[in-house]
């Protein structure tokens, strides 16, 4: 075993860590949406309401549009948190999912959701594609 690879101790720690950052965003998105039926990663923005005039209109809309946009951002953080949760529940969490090689141990430890090696993530973004 290389010291590239995870100690069970920090793989441990990084469940720990990714189901918190889960339950985090789940009660985030909860706020102001409400999951989709049948599609537990899909969250549907509540309109706001703050009344019937003119005024109160407009600021449910500057709001509803502030947290389509949150709820994006935050989906896809709960996207990717899910899918290392789902990686380490399988085994294959640390490989790179383009290449299958290890991912370098630091990258993973300062950004736990990682899904691909340096090498690949670069690849993809000089492609334009990330
Ligand atoms: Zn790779």
């Amino acid at each position: 075993m290389s010291d590239q690879q995870l100690t069970t101790a920090e793989l441990k720690q990084i469940e720990i860590d990714l189901t918190k950052e889960r339950e985090r965003l789940e009660h985030d998105l909860q706020e102001f949406a409400d999951p989709s039926k049948g599609n537990r990663d899909d969250y549907q923005t509540r309109f706001p309401q703050f009344g019937n005039k003119d005024d109160e209109n407009a600021a449910e809309v500057a709001n509803f549009s502030d947290q389509l946009s949150l709820e994006q951002t935050l989906e896809s953080q709960l996207a990717d948190v899910r899918s290392a949760l789902s990686r380490l529940a399988k085994g294959t969490y640390g490989a790179c999912r383009y290449c299958g090689k290890q991912i370098d141990k630091r990258r993973l430890l300062a950004r736990p959701t990682s899904g691909s090696c340096v090498e690949c993530k670069k690849k993809m973004q000089d492609q334009g594609s990330v």
